[in-house]
């Protein structure tokens, strides 16, 4: 089943792959935010411990 991910800016892409997500999420927030966001961010891991900041 494809997953979707969407930036706070608007942009999305749709895969079934994670890590073909994780690449066009890479070079989208590298290209447009300047950001390395890590792959549990991308994938939308729970991470109590560090919670993200959609302004940032
Ligand atoms: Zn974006």
């Amino acid at each position: 089943m494809a997953k979707v991910i969407t930036c706070p800016c608007g942009w999305n892409v749709r895969s079934d792959s994670d890590d073909e997500l994780v690449r066009q999420v890479e070079a989208h927030a590298k290209e447009v935010h300047s950001q390395s966001p890590k792959r549990e961010e991308i994938l939308g891991v729970p991470r109590p411990e560090q919670r993200r900041r959609p302004e940032r």
